[in-house]
């Protein structure tokens, strides 16, 4: 949405510069160079035809400047003077010399260098220097160009129309907010009853959760200009052109006051002040100067700061004081209801099929942010243009939150049939394994065609919103996730890299299990994430060493766990994994049919 400036403008502007520079002082000295000679209209004379004047005693006078590389000369035999380019001027002095020792008698002149030639020699030497300065001059004429464009990104007349009407959910963060709106209409009311406006509000959590679009409805609902700015475009390549960002935004900001600065990724710029060099201290001067700038405003100015960041704990805690990001707003995923909300509000303009329910598709998409299931929406359009369909259909949606989800199907890469054995028996696994573990969900899919960056995949189905999950399910979590590498090892007799995420995402449930769910009973209820590498640890090395065992002895359980169940029903993995093989893909009611 906001309009960069493309580099390759930038890159244009800078090579046009030194081109024309390059003209233009090529011109200079040629002219200059000119000058003195071509005043006279003499006609040339080739250097081998005056040596051979010259041996012929025929030369009157010869007129020279110091340093040029043309001379004048004068036959005997002529009215008119000749011109005469010399190769060297070292060369020319030894010929001249060599003749007048020989006795050959003519009139020599030397003139001192012309000013005009001395400048154009010093212009000559000074060439080099001129254009690398003029090339700085031009590239931060260019930075400052593109600053233009950036920094003074204000949006409002293209988004005015952005109101909390167009935020779904979030109920209590809009009320929260409202009164910053109220503030940002009619400040006066709030300065004569002597209250204090937070200046700035810090916004917390996951990309796509809403957290610039509710800042867009702040400054839309009370019509004030948004400006609005990236953290990581203040690191720049240029020192010091992070912190005169800054500065320049707010002085933008208090002339078009009231108004809204919004900026996002907050935490590129306010992590934690280090006494490192180079790039960090260049991070702490932006950060220095974002606090000079949000502490100096006048009471009367009626500028608000919003700024958004997943990372709350990596921010400097100076920039947490009163006074500049005093409050914060945490932004959760919806919850059903919620992504019901942004379903309706996305799907407004969009053909639906009438037997859609979005609250089904609400219902199907727990975990997706904001900023996804407006993609579920769009997506599910493209496919159903693509297909030809006259309104979106169920199966487009499906279509689309797997390509959300998992990425999109790959069907043009070529997978070998012992890739395809293996991912079959890989899936199986998991389907397999998670059909005998109470707690874990059903399957809704299995297929080994390939998406994304998968070879195959598992769905289950999603039914409800929890905001707690027990020790079992965790725990059962882990062996359906291990489920696939089991399965391989007990059908194919070897393990494959194919089981990577599954052993990631299984080893990060487990730590969390141990560090900050406290559900290892040899650690016990104890907080030991370390969110803030710059705080003293609480804990001692061997803690780390006591989570590392801890964490493993569940992952080994729960492998251990798989493993048995897939031998128990090898029967079962067997026939899912070559039904697998002939249909590449499996529903929900097909793979119900194993078990009856
Ligand atoms: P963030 O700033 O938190 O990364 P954005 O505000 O940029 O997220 O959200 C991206 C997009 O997702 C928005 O432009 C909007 O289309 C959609 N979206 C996110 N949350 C909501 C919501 N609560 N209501 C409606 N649309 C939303
Ligand atoms: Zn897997």
């Amino acid at each position: 949405m906001k309009d960069k400036p493309k580099n390759n403008d930038k890159l244009y502007y800078i090579i046009t510069g030194i081109i024309i520079v390059l003209c233009i002082a090529a011109i200079l000295t040629i002219t200059l160079m000119n000058n003195n000679d071509t005043n006279s209209e003499s006609k040339e004379l080739a250097y081998t035809e005056l040596i051979k004047k010259l041996e012929n005693k025929e030369v009157e006078k010869i007129e020279m400047t110091v340093g040029s590389t043309s001379a004048k000369v004068k036959l005997k035999n002529e009215e008119e003077e000749k011109q005469v380019i010399v190769p060297s001027t070292q060369a020319f002095m030894e010929l001249i010399q060599e003749q007048t020792q020989k006795g050959n008698e003519f009139e020599l002149i030397q003139k001192p260098t012309s000013i005009l030639l001395k400048i154009s020699d010093t212009l000559f030497s000074l060439l080099p220097t001129i254009l690398i300065v003029i090339l700085f001059v031009l590239i931060f004429k260019m930075q400052g160009l593109g600053d233009k464009g950036k920094v003074y990104d204000s949006e409002k007349s293209e988004d005015t129309h952005t109101t909390f009407k167009d935020v779904a959910g979030l109920d209590e963060e809009k009320n929260e907010l409202i009164e910053i709106v109220d503030f940002l209409k009619e400040p006066k009311k709030f300065h004569e009853m002597g209250a204090k406006i937070p200046r700035g509000i810090l916004l917390c959590g996951k990309p796509g959760t809403g957290k610039t679009l509710i800042a867009k409805a702040i400054a839309g609902e009370a019509n004030v200009p948004f400006i609005s700015m990236s953290g990581s475009e203040f690191i720049e390549m240029f020192a010091g052109l992070g912190a005169s960002r800054v500065r320049k935004l707010f002085e933008k900001a208090k002339k078009i006051a009231p108004c809204i600065i919004f900026i996002d990724e907050i935490d590129a710029i306010g992590a934690r002040r280090t006494n490192a060099s180079g790039a960090e201290s260049e991070n702490n001067q932006t950060l220095n100067q974002l606090l000079v700038e949000m502490d100096g405003f006048e009471t009367n100015e009626t500028v608000i700061v919003l700024a958004a960041t997943n990372r709350p704990e990596m921010l400097d805690k100076a920039l947490l004081r009163p006074g500049r990001f005093d409050r914060q707003i945490t932004i959760a995923a919806p919850d059903a209801k919620g992504r019901e909300e942004i379903l309706k509000i996305h799907g407004k303009d969009k053909k639906f099929a009438s037997n859609i329910d979005l609250k089904e598709i609400a219902n199907d998409t727990a975990g997706f942010t904001g900023a996804e299931l407006a993609n579920v929406l769009n997506e599910a359009a493209i496919i159903a243009t693509i297909k030809k369909h006259k309104k979106i259909e169920e199966e487009d949606l499906e279509d689309a939150v797997k390509k959300v989800t998992v990425g999109l199907e790959k069907h043009s890469r070529v997978i070998s049939d012992k890739d395809k054995k293996l991912t079959a028996y890989h899936e199986a696994g998991h389907a397999i394994v998670s059909k005998f573990l109470e707690t874990q969900q059903d399957v809704k899919e299995v297929s080994i065609i390939p998406r994304g960056l998968a070879g195959g995949y598992t769905m289950y189905k999603t039914n409800e919103d929890k905001y707690y999950i027990s020790k079992t399910e965790m725990e059962e979590k882990l062996i359906a996730l291990l489920g696939g590498r089991a399965a391989e090892k007990i059908a194919l007799n070897d393990i494959s890299t194919g089981a990577s995420n599954d052993i990631e995402v299984a080893t990060k449930i487990a730590q969390d299990m141990v560090t900050v769910y406290g559900m290892s009973d040899n650690i016990g209820p104890i907080y030991l994430k370390q969110k803030d590498p710059y705080e003293p640890q609480v804990f001692g090395e061997n803690i780390d060493d006591a989570i590392g065992l801890e964490v493993k002895t569940m992952i080994d359980t729960a492998y251990k766990r798989a493993q048995e169940i897939i031998l128990a029903h090898m029967d079962k993995l067997q026939a899912v994994a070559e039904r697998l093989l002939e249909k590449e893909i499996i529903s929900a009611e097909e793979f119900e049919t194993f078990f009856n």
